[in-house]
Protein backbone atom coordinates (compact mmCIF):
# COMPACT_ATOMS: atom_id res chain seq x y z
CA UNK A 1 0.00 0.00 0.00
CA UNK A 2 1.49 3.36 -0.84
CA UNK A 3 1.91 6.42 1.78
CA UNK A 4 -0.47 8.48 0.12
CA UNK A 5 -3.97 8.56 2.08
CA UNK A 6 -5.46 5.71 -0.11
CA UNK A 7 -7.07 3.78 2.49
CA UNK A 8 -10.17 2.26 2.43
CA UNK A 9 -12.68 2.42 5.10
CA UNK A 10 -15.82 0.42 6.26
CA UNK A 11 -17.89 3.17 5.28
CA UNK A 12 -16.71 3.27 1.46
CA UNK A 13 -18.70 -0.21 0.99
CA UNK A 14 -21.91 -0.18 0.42
CA UNK A 15 -22.75 -1.58 3.41
CA UNK A 16 -26.07 -0.47 5.51
CA UNK A 17 -25.62 1.80 9.02
CA UNK A 18 -26.84 -1.64 11.30
CA UNK A 19 -23.73 -3.23 9.77
CA UNK A 20 -21.41 -0.08 9.95
CA UNK A 21 -22.79 0.43 13.74
CA UNK A 22 -22.40 -3.04 14.38
CA UNK A 23 -18.86 -3.17 12.81
CA UNK A 24 -17.63 0.05 15.40
CA UNK A 25 -19.12 -1.61 18.14
CA UNK A 26 -16.23 -4.43 17.53
CA UNK A 27 -13.79 -2.13 17.24
CA UNK A 28 -12.64 -2.67 13.75
CA UNK A 29 -11.23 0.31 12.09
CA UNK A 30 -10.65 -0.56 8.97
CA UNK A 31 -11.11 -3.42 6.45
CA UNK A 32 -8.28 -5.76 6.47
CA UNK A 33 -6.77 -6.54 3.23
CA UNK A 34 -9.13 -9.75 2.52
CA UNK A 35 -12.14 -7.67 3.46
CA UNK A 36 -11.13 -4.48 1.00
CA UNK A 37 -11.36 -7.12 -2.01
CA UNK A 38 -13.77 -9.59 -1.82
CA UNK A 39 -16.84 -7.07 0.27
CA UNK A 40 -17.40 -5.00 -3.07
CA UNK A 41 -17.19 -7.97 -5.77
CA UNK A 42 -19.48 -10.28 -3.25
CA UNK A 43 -22.04 -7.02 -2.71
CA UNK A 44 -21.50 -7.13 -7.17
CA UNK A 45 -22.60 -10.56 -7.15
CA UNK A 46 -19.81 -12.16 -8.11
CA UNK A 47 -18.55 -16.18 -7.27
CA UNK A 48 -15.46 -15.70 -4.99
CA UNK A 49 -12.56 -18.15 -4.92
CA UNK A 50 -11.04 -16.88 -1.77
CA UNK A 51 -7.70 -17.63 -0.80
CA UNK A 52 -7.18 -17.07 2.91
CA UNK A 53 -6.11 -18.05 6.40
CA UNK A 54 -7.88 -17.71 9.29
CA UNK A 55 -6.52 -14.58 11.30
CA UNK A 56 -7.19 -12.74 7.95
CA UNK A 57 -10.42 -11.39 8.58
CA UNK A 58 -12.22 -13.81 5.73
CA UNK A 59 -15.00 -14.89 8.02
CA UNK A 60 -16.16 -10.78 8.29
CA UNK A 61 -15.10 -10.56 4.12
CA UNK A 62 -18.24 -12.75 3.59
CA UNK A 63 -20.22 -12.25 6.30
CA UNK A 64 -20.46 -8.90 6.51
CA UNK A 65 -21.91 -8.65 2.45
CA UNK A 66 -23.92 -11.87 2.95
CA UNK A 67 -25.40 -10.32 5.86
CA UNK A 68 -26.00 -6.70 3.22
CA UNK A 69 -27.50 -9.07 0.41
CA UNK A 70 -30.02 -10.77 3.24
CA UNK A 71 -30.89 -7.69 4.53
CA UNK A 72 -33.43 -8.84 6.74
CA UNK A 73 -36.04 -11.58 7.96
CA UNK A 74 -38.10 -12.81 5.51
CA UNK A 75 -40.05 -16.00 5.33
CA UNK A 76 -39.39 -19.45 7.11
CA UNK A 77 -36.93 -20.56 4.67
CA UNK A 78 -33.09 -20.15 4.81
CA UNK A 79 -31.98 -18.16 1.93
CA UNK A 80 -27.83 -18.80 2.64
CA UNK A 81 -25.99 -21.68 3.63
CA UNK A 82 -22.85 -21.51 5.02
CA UNK A 83 -20.89 -24.97 5.09
CA UNK A 84 -17.73 -25.24 7.21
CA UNK A 85 -15.80 -28.55 8.02
CA UNK A 86 -15.96 -28.42 12.14
CA UNK A 87 -18.04 -27.74 14.44
CA UNK A 88 -15.53 -25.22 15.72
CA UNK A 89 -15.40 -23.21 12.99
CA UNK A 90 -19.47 -23.14 12.23
CA UNK A 91 -19.82 -22.33 15.94
CA UNK A 92 -17.26 -19.22 15.42
CA UNK A 93 -18.83 -18.19 12.17
CA UNK A 94 -22.18 -18.05 13.46
CA UNK A 95 -21.00 -15.82 16.30
CA UNK A 96 -19.74 -13.56 13.86
CA UNK A 97 -23.06 -13.60 12.24
CA UNK A 98 -24.24 -12.67 15.96
CA UNK A 99 -22.35 -9.70 16.46
CA UNK A 100 -21.94 -8.14 12.82
CA UNK A 101 -25.93 -9.07 12.51
CA UNK A 102 -26.50 -7.44 16.00
CA UNK A 103 -29.20 -4.42 14.70
CA UNK A 104 -30.26 -6.83 12.01
CA UNK A 105 -33.58 -9.05 12.61
CA UNK A 106 -31.34 -11.66 10.69
CA UNK A 107 -32.41 -15.61 12.09
CA UNK A 108 -29.27 -17.88 11.81
CA UNK A 109 -28.50 -21.34 13.58
CA UNK A 110 -25.69 -23.30 13.92
CA UNK A 111 -25.76 -26.64 12.92
CA UNK A 112 -22.81 -29.16 13.74
CA UNK A 113 -23.53 -32.93 15.38
CA UNK A 114 -22.07 -33.69 19.01
CA UNK A 115 -25.15 -32.89 20.60
CA UNK A 116 -28.84 -33.74 20.38
CA UNK A 117 -30.55 -31.72 17.42
CA UNK A 118 -33.57 -30.59 19.78
CA UNK A 119 -32.93 -26.85 19.60
CA UNK A 120 -31.17 -26.51 16.55
CA UNK A 121 -34.67 -28.11 14.72
CA UNK A 122 -36.78 -25.18 17.22
CA UNK A 123 -34.72 -23.07 15.60
CA UNK A 124 -35.45 -24.18 11.99
CA UNK A 125 -39.01 -24.67 12.34
CA UNK A 126 -39.26 -21.02 13.90
CA UNK A 127 -37.73 -19.50 10.87
CA UNK A 128 -34.65 -19.47 9.34
CA UNK A 129 -32.65 -16.74 6.96
CA UNK A 130 -28.84 -18.13 7.47
CA UNK A 131 -28.12 -21.52 8.08
CA UNK A 132 -24.49 -22.36 9.12
CA UNK A 133 -23.65 -26.39 9.10
CA UNK A 134 -21.26 -29.25 9.19
CA UNK A 135 -22.07 -31.29 6.12
CA UNK A 136 -22.53 -34.39 7.89
CA UNK A 137 -25.30 -32.51 10.27
CA UNK A 138 -26.86 -30.67 7.72
CA UNK A 139 -27.71 -34.06 5.67
CA UNK A 140 -29.11 -35.90 8.67
CA UNK A 141 -31.80 -32.87 9.59
CA UNK A 142 -32.25 -32.23 5.34
CA UNK A 143 -33.34 -36.11 5.54
CA UNK A 144 -35.25 -35.57 8.19
CA UNK A 145 -37.74 -33.05 6.29
CA UNK A 146 -36.38 -30.46 8.72
CA UNK A 147 -35.02 -27.87 6.26
CA UNK A 148 -36.42 -26.71 2.90
CA UNK A 149 -33.55 -26.27 0.80
CA UNK A 150 -35.17 -24.27 -2.42
CA UNK A 151 -34.90 -20.94 -0.83
CA UNK A 152 -31.07 -21.01 -1.00
CA UNK A 153 -29.97 -18.33 -2.96
CA UNK A 154 -26.01 -18.40 -1.63
CA UNK A 155 -23.97 -20.92 -0.81
CA UNK A 156 -20.76 -20.94 0.62
CA UNK A 157 -18.28 -23.51 1.60
CA UNK A 158 -15.45 -22.39 3.91
CA UNK A 159 -12.19 -24.02 4.63
CA UNK A 160 -12.57 -25.86 1.53
CA UNK A 161 -9.46 -27.56 1.52
CA UNK A 162 -10.05 -28.94 5.13
CA UNK A 163 -13.44 -30.14 4.14
CA UNK A 164 -12.05 -32.10 0.86
CA UNK A 165 -9.29 -33.67 3.32
CA UNK A 166 -11.49 -34.74 6.03
CA UNK A 167 -13.82 -36.64 3.16
CA UNK A 168 -16.77 -34.16 2.80
CA UNK A 169 -16.46 -34.39 -0.70
CA UNK A 170 -19.56 -36.77 -0.94
CA UNK A 171 -21.81 -34.71 1.38
CA UNK A 172 -21.25 -31.64 -0.61
CA UNK A 173 -22.22 -33.02 -3.81
CA UNK A 174 -25.13 -34.30 -2.64
CA UNK A 175 -25.84 -30.67 -1.16
CA UNK A 176 -25.32 -29.59 -4.14
CA UNK A 177 -27.55 -31.96 -5.78
CA UNK A 178 -30.65 -30.91 -3.15
CA UNK A 179 -30.44 -26.72 -3.23
CA UNK A 180 -31.19 -24.55 -6.38
CA UNK A 181 -29.34 -24.37 -9.57
CA UNK A 182 -29.63 -20.82 -9.69
CA UNK A 183 -27.38 -19.34 -6.75
CA UNK A 184 -24.61 -17.35 -6.41
CA UNK A 185 -21.20 -19.09 -4.88
CA UNK A 186 -18.02 -18.26 -2.51
CA UNK A 187 -15.72 -21.05 -1.83
CA UNK A 188 -12.97 -19.65 0.85
CA UNK A 189 -9.52 -21.97 1.25
CA UNK A 190 -6.32 -21.90 2.97
CA UNK A 191 -4.49 -23.14 0.41
CA UNK A 192 -5.05 -22.69 -3.55
CA UNK A 193 -3.81 -26.73 -4.85
CA UNK A 194 -4.78 -28.44 -7.94
CA UNK A 195 -7.48 -29.95 -6.31
CA UNK A 196 -9.15 -26.71 -5.02
CA UNK A 197 -8.83 -25.38 -8.38
CA UNK A 198 -10.95 -28.41 -10.10
CA UNK A 199 -13.86 -27.58 -7.22
CA UNK A 200 -13.44 -24.17 -8.41
CA UNK A 201 -14.39 -25.21 -11.61
CA UNK A 202 -17.20 -27.61 -10.64
CA UNK A 203 -18.71 -25.27 -7.83
CA UNK A 204 -18.30 -21.90 -9.12
CA UNK A 205 -19.42 -20.00 -12.24
CA UNK A 206 -16.93 -17.32 -14.11
CA UNK A 207 -15.28 -16.50 -10.20
CA UNK A 208 -13.26 -13.43 -9.04
CA UNK A 209 -9.92 -14.95 -7.53
CA UNK A 210 -8.94 -13.10 -4.58
CA UNK A 211 -5.49 -13.52 -2.42
CA UNK A 212 -3.76 -12.38 0.40
CA UNK A 213 -1.02 -14.44 0.50
CA UNK A 214 1.08 -15.72 3.41
CA UNK A 215 4.54 -13.24 4.17
CA UNK A 216 6.86 -15.78 6.28
CA UNK A 217 10.11 -14.79 4.91
CA UNK A 218 10.51 -11.95 7.92
CA UNK A 219 9.51 -14.85 10.37
CA UNK A 220 12.28 -16.63 9.04
CA UNK A 221 15.14 -14.14 9.33
CA UNK A 222 14.08 -12.39 12.42
CA UNK A 223 15.24 -13.51 16.12
CA UNK A 224 11.86 -13.40 17.87
CA UNK A 225 10.38 -14.67 21.00
CA UNK A 226 8.01 -13.81 23.99
CA UNK A 227 7.07 -13.57 27.37
CA UNK A 228 4.62 -14.55 29.14
CA UNK A 229 3.01 -11.24 31.53
CA UNK A 230 0.48 -12.11 33.89
CA UNK A 231 -1.00 -7.93 33.36
CA UNK A 232 -1.12 -4.83 32.28
CA UNK A 233 1.13 -3.43 34.66
CA UNK A 234 3.49 -6.14 34.29
CA UNK A 235 3.76 -5.52 30.81
CA UNK A 236 5.14 -2.02 31.41
CA UNK A 237 7.73 -2.97 33.88
CA UNK A 238 9.21 -5.55 31.31
CA UNK A 239 8.57 -2.70 28.52
CA UNK A 240 11.14 -0.36 30.76
CA UNK A 241 13.22 -2.97 31.47
CA UNK A 242 13.62 -4.48 27.88
CA UNK A 243 14.25 0.05 27.02
CA UNK A 244 17.56 0.06 29.53
CA UNK A 245 19.42 -2.08 26.90
CA UNK A 246 21.08 0.14 24.73
CA UNK A 247 20.85 -2.30 22.21
CA UNK A 248 17.42 -1.02 21.68
CA UNK A 249 18.40 1.63 19.12
CA UNK A 250 15.14 2.06 17.98
CA UNK A 251 12.07 0.07 18.43
CA UNK A 252 8.51 0.78 17.40
CA UNK A 253 6.28 -0.51 20.38
CA UNK A 254 3.11 -2.22 18.87
CA UNK A 255 -0.63 -1.81 21.06
CA UNK A 256 -3.72 -2.88 19.62
CA UNK A 257 -5.60 -0.07 20.53
CA UNK A 258 -5.26 3.80 20.34
CA UNK A 259 -6.03 4.16 24.40
CA UNK A 260 -3.12 1.24 25.00
CA UNK A 261 -0.78 3.13 22.73
CA UNK A 262 -1.56 6.97 24.34
CA UNK A 263 -1.30 5.10 27.97
CA UNK A 264 2.39 3.56 26.72
CA UNK A 265 3.40 6.61 25.96
CA UNK A 266 2.43 8.68 28.80
CA UNK A 267 4.52 5.95 30.84
CA UNK A 268 7.45 6.28 29.08
CA UNK A 269 7.40 10.28 28.70
CA UNK A 270 7.17 10.08 32.38
CA UNK A 271 9.28 7.28 34.28
CA UNK A 272 11.50 6.24 31.33
CA UNK A 273 12.74 8.37 28.61
CA UNK A 274 13.15 11.68 27.81
CA UNK A 275 10.24 13.02 25.70
CA UNK A 276 11.96 14.33 22.69
CA UNK A 277 12.91 10.48 21.99
CA UNK A 278 9.46 8.99 22.20
CA UNK A 279 6.27 9.50 19.94
CA UNK A 280 2.97 8.04 19.61
CA UNK A 281 0.67 7.44 16.55
CA UNK A 282 -2.63 6.09 16.24
CA UNK A 283 -5.55 6.82 13.94
CA UNK A 284 -7.05 10.18 16.34
CA UNK A 285 -3.40 11.46 15.66
CA UNK A 286 -3.47 14.22 12.57
CA UNK A 287 -1.80 12.98 9.27
CA UNK A 288 0.51 15.70 9.86
CA UNK A 289 1.18 14.82 13.06
CA UNK A 290 2.05 11.37 12.50
CA UNK A 291 4.49 11.99 9.16
CA UNK A 292 6.24 14.67 11.35
CA UNK A 293 6.67 11.28 13.99
CA UNK A 294 7.49 9.05 11.62
CA UNK A 295 10.03 11.45 9.80
CA UNK A 296 11.61 12.02 13.27
CA UNK A 297 11.78 8.46 14.03
CA UNK A 298 13.04 7.48 10.06
CA UNK A 299 16.21 10.27 11.18
CA UNK A 300 17.17 8.46 14.10
CA UNK A 301 15.92 11.46 15.77
CA UNK A 302 13.45 9.49 18.17
CA UNK A 303 14.42 6.52 19.67
CA UNK A 304 10.87 4.84 20.54
CA UNK A 305 7.66 4.93 18.64
CA UNK A 306 4.41 3.72 19.90
CA UNK A 307 1.92 2.79 17.48
CA UNK A 308 -1.16 1.12 16.82
CA UNK A 309 -1.17 -1.42 13.53
CA UNK A 310 -3.80 0.65 11.56
CA UNK A 311 -1.34 3.44 11.71
CA UNK A 312 1.44 1.44 11.07
CA UNK A 313 -0.10 0.05 8.05
CA UNK A 314 1.39 1.19 4.68
CA UNK A 315 4.11 3.44 5.95
CA UNK A 316 7.25 2.30 5.08
CA UNK A 317 9.28 2.33 8.26
CA UNK A 318 11.66 0.14 8.22
CA UNK A 319 15.10 -0.87 9.42
CA UNK A 320 14.22 -0.97 13.47
CA UNK A 321 16.47 -2.71 15.37
CA UNK A 322 13.74 -4.16 17.74
CA UNK A 323 9.72 -4.43 17.40
CA UNK A 324 8.35 -4.88 20.65
CA UNK A 325 4.55 -6.29 20.88
CA UNK A 326 3.07 -4.65 24.14
CA UNK A 327 -0.27 -7.19 22.45
CA UNK A 328 -0.90 -9.65 20.57
CA UNK A 329 -2.31 -8.77 16.94
CA UNK A 330 -6.08 -10.34 16.22
CA UNK A 331 -5.33 -9.52 12.82
CA UNK A 332 -3.17 -11.85 12.81
CA UNK A 333 -1.32 -10.83 9.89
CA UNK A 334 -0.13 -7.94 11.72
CA UNK A 335 2.37 -9.82 13.07
CA UNK A 336 4.03 -10.51 10.02
CA UNK A 337 3.66 -6.91 9.48
CA UNK A 338 4.45 -5.60 12.57
CA UNK A 339 7.96 -8.11 12.69
CA UNK A 340 8.47 -7.55 9.11
CA UNK A 341 9.53 -3.76 10.27
CA UNK A 342 12.99 -5.35 11.49
CA UNK A 343 15.69 -7.33 10.11
CA UNK A 344 16.04 -5.72 6.84
CA UNK A 345 19.59 -4.61 5.39
CA UNK A 346 21.80 -6.78 7.10
CA UNK A 347 20.10 -5.49 10.18
CA UNK A 348 20.11 -8.29 13.09
CA UNK A 349 16.13 -7.66 14.01
CA UNK A 350 14.45 -8.77 17.03
CA UNK A 351 10.75 -9.03 17.71
CA UNK A 352 9.57 -9.73 21.37
CA UNK A 353 5.82 -10.30 22.11
CA UNK A 354 4.36 -10.20 25.74
CA UNK A 355 1.53 -12.25 26.14
CA UNK A 356 -0.99 -12.03 28.66
CA UNK A 357 -3.45 -15.98 29.23
CA UNK A 358 -6.18 -13.92 27.33
CA UNK A 359 -3.34 -13.88 24.40
CA UNK A 360 -2.23 -17.19 24.50
CA UNK A 361 -5.00 -18.26 21.95
CA UNK A 362 -4.07 -15.65 19.37
CA UNK A 363 -0.21 -16.42 19.86
CA UNK A 364 -1.52 -20.53 18.84
CA UNK A 365 -2.99 -19.24 15.56
CA UNK A 366 -0.14 -17.00 14.85
CA UNK A 367 2.56 -19.67 15.20
CA UNK A 368 0.17 -21.97 12.81
CA UNK A 369 -0.12 -19.09 10.04
CA UNK A 370 3.97 -17.93 10.24
CA UNK A 371 4.56 -22.10 10.98
CA UNK A 372 7.05 -21.19 13.64
CA UNK A 373 6.77 -21.92 17.03
CA UNK A 374 7.49 -18.45 18.79
CA UNK A 375 10.28 -19.23 21.74
CA UNK A 376 9.36 -18.27 24.95
CA UNK A 377 11.71 -16.53 27.98
CA UNK A 378 11.93 -16.23 31.54
CA UNK A 379 11.11 -13.14 32.27
CA UNK A 380 14.09 -11.52 33.78
CA UNK A 381 14.76 -11.55 37.35
CA UNK A 382 14.81 -7.76 37.29
CA UNK A 383 11.48 -7.19 36.44
CA UNK A 384 8.74 -6.37 39.29
CA UNK A 385 5.71 -9.01 38.66
CA UNK A 386 3.23 -6.80 40.04
CA UNK A 387 -0.26 -8.93 41.48
CA UNK A 388 -3.27 -8.21 38.66
CA UNK A 389 -5.89 -6.40 40.53
CA UNK A 390 -9.18 -8.48 40.57
CA UNK A 391 -10.84 -6.96 37.72
CA UNK A 392 -8.72 -6.96 35.14
CA UNK A 393 -8.06 -10.77 35.81
CA UNK A 394 -11.66 -11.29 35.97
CA UNK A 395 -11.85 -9.69 32.60
CA UNK A 396 -9.49 -12.06 31.21
CA UNK A 397 -10.84 -14.88 32.38
CA UNK A 398 -13.64 -14.03 30.93
CA UNK A 399 -12.49 -13.74 27.61
CA UNK A 400 -10.39 -17.41 28.32
CA UNK A 401 -13.84 -18.55 28.97
CA UNK A 402 -15.05 -17.29 25.44
CA UNK A 403 -12.36 -18.92 23.74
CA UNK A 404 -12.82 -22.06 24.98
CA UNK A 405 -16.41 -22.48 24.09
CA UNK A 406 -15.40 -20.97 20.56
CA UNK A 407 -13.25 -23.92 20.41
CA UNK A 408 -15.70 -26.87 21.56
CA UNK A 409 -19.14 -25.18 21.74
CA UNK A 410 -20.27 -27.85 24.37
CA UNK A 411 -17.63 -26.11 26.93
CA UNK A 412 -19.84 -24.53 29.71
CA UNK A 413 -17.26 -22.22 30.94
CA UNK A 414 -15.09 -22.63 33.55
CA UNK A 415 -15.47 -19.15 34.67
CA UNK A 416 -15.81 -19.59 38.58
CA UNK A 417 -13.61 -22.32 39.13
CA UNK A 418 -10.68 -21.19 37.56
CA UNK A 419 -10.73 -18.16 39.84
CA UNK A 420 -7.69 -17.53 41.42
CA UNK A 421 -5.78 -20.64 39.63
CA UNK A 422 -4.97 -18.62 37.20
CA UNK A 423 -1.14 -20.13 36.85
CA UNK A 424 0.08 -17.27 34.77
CA UNK A 425 -1.08 -14.58 37.33
CA UNK A 426 2.09 -15.39 39.46
CA UNK A 427 2.33 -13.84 42.71
CA UNK A 428 3.70 -10.33 43.31
CA UNK A 429 7.16 -10.63 42.98
CA UNK A 430 8.86 -7.19 45.04
CA UNK A 431 12.78 -7.23 43.40
CA UNK A 432 12.59 -3.71 42.58
CA UNK A 433 10.69 -0.58 43.37
CA UNK A 434 8.02 0.05 40.32
CA UNK A 435 9.93 2.42 37.76
CA UNK A 436 11.85 4.58 40.85
CA UNK A 437 15.34 3.65 39.82
CA UNK A 438 14.97 3.04 36.01
CA UNK A 439 17.51 5.05 34.39
CA UNK A 440 16.63 7.48 31.85
CA UNK A 441 17.80 6.48 28.51
CA UNK A 442 18.48 8.98 25.80
CA UNK A 443 18.80 8.67 22.08
CA UNK A 444 21.87 5.99 21.78
CA UNK A 445 21.76 7.05 17.40
P1 LIG B 1 -10.83 -14.70 10.84
O1 LIG B 1 -9.70 -14.65 9.87
O2 LIG B 1 -12.13 -14.53 10.19
O3 LIG B 1 -10.74 -15.94 11.70
O4 LIG B 1 -10.68 -13.43 11.83
C1 LIG B 1 -9.65 -13.28 12.78
C2 LIG B 1 -9.98 -12.27 13.88
O5 LIG B 1 -9.96 -10.94 13.38
C3 LIG B 1 -11.36 -12.44 14.48
O6 LIG B 1 -11.18 -12.38 15.90
C4 LIG B 1 -12.16 -11.25 14.02
O7 LIG B 1 -13.11 -10.85 14.98
C5 LIG B 1 -11.10 -10.19 13.82
N1 LIG B 1 -11.38 -9.23 12.73
C6 LIG B 1 -12.00 -9.46 11.56
N2 LIG B 1 -12.02 -8.34 10.79
C7 LIG B 1 -11.37 -7.38 11.47
C8 LIG B 1 -11.03 -5.99 11.21
N3 LIG B 1 -11.35 -5.41 10.06
N4 LIG B 1 -10.34 -5.32 12.16
C9 LIG B 1 -9.99 -5.92 13.32
N5 LIG B 1 -10.29 -7.21 13.65
C10 LIG B 1 -10.96 -7.94 12.74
Amino acid sequence: MSQSESKISFEDFALNRQLLNAIDDLGYTEPSPIQEKAIPLILAGHDVLGIAQTGTGKTAAFVLPLLMITKYAQGEHARCLILAPTRELVSQINNEITDLGKYTDLRHVALYGGIGPKAQTDALRAGIDIIVATPGRFLDLYSKGEIFTKGIKHLILDEADKMMDMGFMPQIRRILEVIPRKRKNLLFSATFSERVERLSHEFLEAPVRVEVTRQATAAETVDQWMYEVPNFKTKLNLLAHLLENPEVARAIVFTRTKTVADNVHKFLGRKIMDKKNLRVIHANKSQNTRMNSMDAFKAGEVRVLVSTDVSARGIDINEVSHVINFDVPVIYEDYVHRIGRTGRANLSGVAITFVTIEEAYHIKKIEDIIRTQIPQKELPSEVEITETPFEEQQIMLRVVDEQRKKMDPTFQGAFHEKKGKNSWSSKPKKTKKPFSKVKKSGNKR
